[in-house]
């Protein structure tokens, strides 16, 4: 490891942590800077971007088509980021800077090319495909794919990878302008602009050497545990899959609702749906499914117009079972005869077909908490946005040090969202630390 200030190729940009952010941000730092910026990447495993390749289940949604930016609006075409990130109205300013620091260019051969993000990656040669939800998925199906094109960018740009250092310790220098780095095994680095990209995984005790403001962390988007009594039927259910509307419910009003997946696990529930309720749940909350919402004719899956049909077609008098059967599994109709305090195998009545209408259209899980944090995809908290300049990521009480990706108190929906925050605010805070403003020759 080279000793503090005798790097001779001029200045050195230091980022700590190899993930999403840390590579975007090495990437555009390295190209913007040329070779009178030095780039270094620190990691502290043994590989870098191994982060990235187990998202998307190992496929990488990468970033979601609903972001594509409208450059008169000055916001995204297909959403609204209030709903689909804590601290929305910093990451519209980030993004806003992103599209400001990476314009189209006119010879770009993708048409549909949306934003930052996806010029990005497509001057870097990925090709991608648009799943439902506007999720982008790289063309080959596989994460490597992503990171590949990422790798290629790096050693085209001269970046240098170190990994196995895992920065313990950094120390800002005002004399010298310089920021000091120890790692965990007695290395030392120096640098004249530092990123920190190391995630979830930022400890509160580098944030707090460095006087950067701390939200305690705690991990979203993960699966629900519901209260005892009704594990009793998720486990009933364990495995089962579900297509319909999940609403989060507090004291009576809605908070969210999610149309999507629903997963059945023996602690509660799990899918896309539930991880995005996540976000917002809290103990005592209740999730409620609408099993109908998703049926090609919702008016004929009425349960009172099953029956009737029935009866007309087949001359009997259905029983609960005969109703459900074929718009739910077995397992499912016996949990929501249950609940609805009919016997399956009992013709049906009115006021029992009423209760059972209200079952299947609200089916109700009291919330426990997170079940599992290790399942969760991100952590939310970090270092709060009011520390850091949306145009830069720089943190405005340190010059030359900027904070990007999930360090940054930022979490985002399902659907490439947290990806796509990590690449923004690593490309942003790459370029800027890489510009020339307030650059000092090491000595
Ligand atoms: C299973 C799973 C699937 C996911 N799937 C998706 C998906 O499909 N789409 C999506 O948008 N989001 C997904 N996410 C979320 C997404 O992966 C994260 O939001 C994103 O990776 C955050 O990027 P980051 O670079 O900020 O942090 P990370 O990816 O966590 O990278 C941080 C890096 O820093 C390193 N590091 C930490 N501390 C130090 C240190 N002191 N010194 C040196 N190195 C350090 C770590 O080892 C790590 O490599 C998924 C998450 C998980 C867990």
């Amino acid at each position: 490891m080279e000793q503090c200030g005798t790097n001779e190729s001029g200045r050195t940009i230091v980022i700590v942590g190899a993930g999403a952010a840390g590579m975007a941000a090495a990437i555009a730092a390295a190209e913007a800077g040329g070779p009178g910026v030095r780039v270094v990447l620190c990691e502290a495993t043994d590989r870098v971007g191994r982060t990235v390749l187990a998202t998307g289940n190992g496929r990488c949604n990468f970033s979601n088509a609903r972001l594509a930016w409208d450059a008169t609006a000055g916001a995204p075409c297909g959403c609204d980021l209030d709903s689909r990130y804590r601290n929305g109205e910093f990451v519209g300013r980030v993004l806003a800077a992103a599209e400001a620091a990476f314009p189209p260019r006119d010879a770009l051969p993708f048409a549909e090319v949306g934003c930052a993000v996806t010029r990005f990656f497509a001057d870097h040669g990925l090709l991608w495909r648009e799943e439902g939800e506007g999720r982008l998925y790289p063309l080959a199906n596989k994460a490597t794919s992503v990171l590949d094109v990422l790798r290629a960018a790096m050693e085209a740009a001269q970046v240098e990878m170190l990994t196995e250092l895992a920065v313990e310790s950094i120390v800002s220098d005002p004399s010298s302008g310089l920021f000091r780095l120890r790692a965990s095994d007695e290395r030392e680095l120096c640098a004249h602009r530092v990123i920190i990209a190391c995630g979830g995984a930022l400890q509160p005790r580098l944030a707090g050497e460095l006087g950067l403001p701390w939200k305690l962390q705690e991990p979203v988007l993960g699966p629900l545990a519901v209260v005892a009594a009704d594990k009793r039927l998720t486990k009933q259910l364990d495995n089962i899959r579900l297509r319909c509307a999940a609403t989060l419910m507090r004291e009576g009003r809605v908070v969210r609702c999610e149309r999507g997946e629903v997963l059945f696990r023996p602690y509660g529930l799990s899918g896309i749906a539930v991880f995005d309720l996540s976000r917002q749940a809290q103990v005592g909350d209740e999730v409620v499914l609408d099993l109908l919402v998703a049926a090609a004719l919702p008016e004929e899956a009425s349960l009172r117009s099953r029956a009737e049909r029935s009866e007309r077609i087949h001359g009997v008098v259905p029983t609960y079972g005969d109703i459900l059967r074929g718009m739910a599994l077995p397992p499912v109709a016996r949990v929501l005869c249950d609940r609805a305090q009919v016997d399956e195998r009992q013709p049906w009545e009115p006021a029992g077909l009423d209760r059972l209408d209200g079952v299947v259209r609200g089916l109700r899980f009291t919330v426990e908490g997170i079940s599992d944090a290790r399942q969760c995809q991100v952590r939310r908290g970090g270092v709060a946005v009011e520390a850091l300049d949306p145009a830069t990521l720089e943190v405005r009480k340190a010059p030359g040090l900027f904070v990007v990706g999930e360090a940054v108190d930022v979490d985002g929906a399902c659907g490439g969202f947290n990806l796509h925050w990590a690449w923004s605010s690593g490309l942003l805070a790459g370029r800027a630390a890489a510009s020339d403003a307030g650059g000092q020759e090491v000595t």
